[in-house]
Protein backbone atom coordinates (compact mmCIF):
# COMPACT_ATOMS: atom_id res chain seq x y z
CA UNK A 1 0.00 0.00 0.00
CA UNK A 2 1.45 3.48 -0.86
CA UNK A 3 0.57 5.87 1.73
CA UNK A 4 1.04 10.16 0.26
CA UNK A 5 0.57 12.96 1.96
CA UNK A 6 -1.08 16.17 0.17
CA UNK A 7 -0.09 19.08 2.53
CA UNK A 8 -0.25 23.21 2.39
CA UNK A 9 -2.33 25.97 2.85
CA UNK A 10 -6.09 26.50 2.78
CA UNK A 11 -6.85 26.99 -0.93
CA UNK A 12 -3.41 25.95 -2.31
CA UNK A 13 -5.51 23.16 -4.31
CA UNK A 14 -5.09 20.08 -1.92
CA UNK A 15 -8.88 18.84 -2.33
CA UNK A 16 -8.67 19.34 -6.06
CA UNK A 17 -4.96 17.27 -6.91
CA UNK A 18 -6.00 14.68 -4.86
CA UNK A 19 -9.41 14.04 -6.67
CA UNK A 20 -7.43 13.70 -9.47
CA UNK A 21 -4.45 11.46 -8.28
CA UNK A 22 -7.39 8.88 -6.81
CA UNK A 23 -9.38 9.07 -10.51
CA UNK A 24 -5.79 8.02 -11.97
CA UNK A 25 -3.93 5.85 -9.19
CA UNK A 26 -7.21 3.90 -7.82
CA UNK A 27 -5.90 4.85 -4.39
CA UNK A 28 -8.10 6.54 -1.68
CA UNK A 29 -9.07 9.56 -0.63
CA UNK A 30 -8.95 10.39 2.99
CA UNK A 31 -9.44 14.61 3.38
CA UNK A 32 -9.71 15.25 7.50
CA UNK A 33 -12.24 18.75 6.32
CA UNK A 34 -14.30 16.34 4.72
CA UNK A 35 -14.45 13.64 7.25
CA UNK A 36 -15.42 16.85 10.09
CA UNK A 37 -17.74 18.26 7.65
CA UNK A 38 -19.50 14.86 7.32
CA UNK A 39 -20.13 14.49 11.42
CA UNK A 40 -21.41 18.03 11.53
CA UNK A 41 -23.79 17.40 8.94
CA UNK A 42 -25.14 14.45 10.37
CA UNK A 43 -25.78 16.72 13.25
CA UNK A 44 -24.40 14.59 16.42
CA UNK A 45 -23.38 16.14 19.54
CA UNK A 46 -19.78 15.47 18.22
CA UNK A 47 -20.74 17.42 15.14
CA UNK A 48 -21.68 20.29 16.91
CA UNK A 49 -18.86 20.42 19.20
CA UNK A 50 -16.28 20.26 16.33
CA UNK A 51 -18.15 22.99 14.57
CA UNK A 52 -17.08 25.28 17.11
CA UNK A 53 -13.61 24.98 15.84
CA UNK A 54 -14.35 24.69 12.46
CA UNK A 55 -16.27 27.98 12.00
CA UNK A 56 -13.41 29.71 13.64
CA UNK A 57 -10.57 28.45 11.85
CA UNK A 58 -9.24 26.45 14.36
CA UNK A 59 -7.59 23.13 14.16
CA UNK A 60 -9.73 20.28 15.93
CA UNK A 61 -8.69 18.31 18.79
CA UNK A 62 -5.71 15.87 17.65
CA UNK A 63 -7.13 12.93 19.27
CA UNK A 64 -10.54 13.17 17.96
CA UNK A 65 -9.40 13.58 14.44
CA UNK A 66 -6.47 11.19 14.91
CA UNK A 67 -8.79 8.49 16.11
CA UNK A 68 -11.38 8.12 12.71
CA UNK A 69 -8.13 8.70 10.21
CA UNK A 70 -6.06 5.78 11.89
CA UNK A 71 -9.39 3.70 11.97
CA UNK A 72 -10.37 3.98 8.89
CA UNK A 73 -6.36 3.73 7.58
CA UNK A 74 -6.60 -0.01 9.26
CA UNK A 75 -9.67 -0.93 7.80
CA UNK A 76 -7.92 -0.07 4.25
CA UNK A 77 -4.58 -2.05 4.38
CA UNK A 78 -5.66 -3.68 1.65
CA UNK A 79 -6.08 -1.23 -1.02
CA UNK A 80 -3.67 -0.22 -3.34
CA UNK A 81 -2.72 3.74 -1.76
CA UNK A 82 -4.12 6.08 0.54
CA UNK A 83 -3.94 10.23 -0.37
CA UNK A 84 -4.17 11.79 3.10
CA UNK A 85 -5.30 15.45 2.27
CA UNK A 86 -5.53 17.99 5.26
CA UNK A 87 -3.72 15.33 8.02
CA UNK A 88 -1.13 16.04 9.39
CA UNK A 89 -1.77 19.59 10.72
CA UNK A 90 0.51 19.93 13.35
CA UNK A 91 4.20 18.02 14.22
CA UNK A 92 2.09 15.92 17.25
CA UNK A 93 -0.26 14.34 13.92
CA UNK A 94 2.59 13.78 11.80
CA UNK A 95 4.61 12.28 14.32
CA UNK A 96 1.79 10.05 15.75
CA UNK A 97 0.91 9.03 12.11
CA UNK A 98 4.63 7.60 11.46
CA UNK A 99 4.60 6.03 14.65
CA UNK A 100 0.82 4.14 13.74
CA UNK A 101 2.28 3.38 10.35
CA UNK A 102 6.08 2.04 11.52
CA UNK A 103 4.15 -0.47 13.51
CA UNK A 104 2.37 -1.93 11.12
CA UNK A 105 5.10 -1.94 8.48
CA UNK A 106 4.36 1.04 6.35
CA UNK A 107 5.72 4.42 5.88
CA UNK A 108 4.48 7.99 4.03
CA UNK A 109 6.64 7.85 1.15
CA UNK A 110 5.50 10.96 -0.19
CA UNK A 111 4.59 14.15 0.59
CA UNK A 112 3.89 16.72 -1.83
CA UNK A 113 3.86 20.92 -0.56
CA UNK A 114 1.58 23.15 -3.07
CA UNK A 115 3.13 26.09 -2.61
CA UNK A 116 0.86 29.56 -3.10
CA UNK A 117 1.57 32.85 -1.78
CA UNK A 118 -1.05 34.14 0.60
CA UNK A 119 -3.16 37.11 -1.41
CA UNK A 120 -3.84 34.85 -3.67
CA UNK A 121 -5.42 31.92 -1.07
CA UNK A 122 -7.28 34.91 -0.05
CA UNK A 123 -8.96 35.47 -3.61
CA UNK A 124 -9.53 32.03 -3.81
CA UNK A 125 -11.27 30.78 -0.39
CA UNK A 126 -13.37 34.08 -0.89
CA UNK A 127 -14.32 33.48 -4.56
CA UNK A 128 -14.87 29.95 -3.47
CA UNK A 129 -16.89 30.70 -0.72
CA UNK A 130 -19.26 32.11 -2.70
CA UNK A 131 -20.61 28.44 -3.71
CA UNK A 132 -19.00 26.00 -1.21
CA UNK A 133 -21.77 26.63 1.44
CA UNK A 134 -18.29 26.39 3.71
CA UNK A 135 -18.87 28.40 7.01
CA UNK A 136 -15.13 29.16 6.88
CA UNK A 137 -14.69 29.91 3.30
CA UNK A 138 -15.07 33.83 4.24
CA UNK A 139 -12.16 36.89 4.71
CA UNK A 140 -12.42 36.43 8.59
CA UNK A 141 -12.22 33.20 8.53
CA UNK A 142 -9.81 32.81 5.98
CA UNK A 143 -7.45 35.00 8.69
CA UNK A 144 -7.37 32.70 11.31
CA UNK A 145 -6.56 29.72 9.27
CA UNK A 146 -3.45 31.38 7.90
CA UNK A 147 -2.25 32.05 11.40
CA UNK A 148 -3.17 28.51 12.48
CA UNK A 149 -1.63 27.55 9.38
CA UNK A 150 1.75 29.65 9.62
CA UNK A 151 1.64 28.72 13.30
CA UNK A 152 0.80 24.94 13.77
CA UNK A 153 0.94 23.55 10.21
CA UNK A 154 3.79 24.99 8.23
CA UNK A 155 6.36 23.55 11.05
CA UNK A 156 5.57 19.80 9.33
CA UNK A 157 6.85 21.26 6.30
CA UNK A 158 10.73 21.24 7.72
CA UNK A 159 9.85 17.61 9.82
CA UNK A 160 9.30 15.95 6.29
CA UNK A 161 12.36 17.77 5.22
CA UNK A 162 14.87 15.94 7.19
CA UNK A 163 13.57 12.52 6.02
CA UNK A 164 13.79 13.86 2.72
CA UNK A 165 10.17 12.48 1.52
CA UNK A 166 9.09 16.33 1.03
CA UNK A 167 8.65 17.26 -2.39
CA UNK A 168 7.19 20.99 -3.48
CA UNK A 169 5.23 22.21 -6.89
CA UNK A 170 4.12 25.35 -7.34
CA UNK A 171 0.63 26.10 -7.13
CA UNK A 172 -0.28 29.07 -8.67
CA UNK A 173 0.17 27.23 -12.32
CA UNK A 174 -3.12 25.54 -13.96
CA UNK A 175 -4.48 23.08 -12.16
CA UNK A 176 -3.41 19.79 -15.47
CA UNK A 177 0.04 21.54 -14.86
CA UNK A 178 0.43 21.01 -11.04
CA UNK A 179 -0.86 17.71 -11.64
CA UNK A 180 1.59 16.61 -14.17
CA UNK A 181 4.41 17.62 -11.95
CA UNK A 182 2.16 15.99 -9.19
CA UNK A 183 1.97 12.73 -11.17
CA UNK A 184 5.47 12.19 -12.22
CA UNK A 185 6.45 12.06 -8.54
CA UNK A 186 4.13 9.63 -7.85
CA UNK A 187 5.33 7.04 -10.79
CA UNK A 188 8.92 7.82 -9.66
CA UNK A 189 8.32 6.60 -6.29
CA UNK A 190 6.27 3.54 -6.94
CA UNK A 191 9.28 2.33 -9.98
P1 LIG B 1 -9.89 21.64 5.22
O1 LIG B 1 -11.13 21.10 4.56
O2 LIG B 1 -8.72 20.72 5.10
O3 LIG B 1 -9.58 23.04 4.78
O4 LIG B 1 -10.20 21.71 6.78
C1 LIG B 1 -11.22 22.55 7.28
C2 LIG B 1 -11.15 22.64 8.79
O5 LIG B 1 -11.29 21.34 9.37
C3 LIG B 1 -9.85 23.17 9.37
O6 LIG B 1 -9.82 24.58 9.37
C4 LIG B 1 -9.92 22.60 10.78
O7 LIG B 1 -10.84 23.30 11.57
C5 LIG B 1 -10.49 21.22 10.54
N1 LIG B 1 -9.44 20.20 10.26
C6 LIG B 1 -9.20 19.59 9.06
N2 LIG B 1 -8.19 18.72 9.16
C7 LIG B 1 -7.76 18.78 10.44
C8 LIG B 1 -6.72 18.13 11.17
N3 LIG B 1 -5.90 17.24 10.58
N4 LIG B 1 -6.57 18.45 12.49
C9 LIG B 1 -7.38 19.33 13.09
N5 LIG B 1 -8.37 19.98 12.46
C10 LIG B 1 -8.57 19.72 11.15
Amino acid sequence: MFNMVVFGPPGCGKGTQSKKIIEEFGYRHMSSGDLIRKEIRKGTAMGQFLEKFISRGLLVPDGIIMKEIFRYWLRNLDTKGMVFDGFPRNLYQAQMMDRVFNKKGYDIELVISIEVPEDELIRRVIERGKDSGRADDNAEVMHNRLLVYQSQTRPVIEYYKKNKRLFAVDGQNPIEEVYAEIRQLIVDKNH
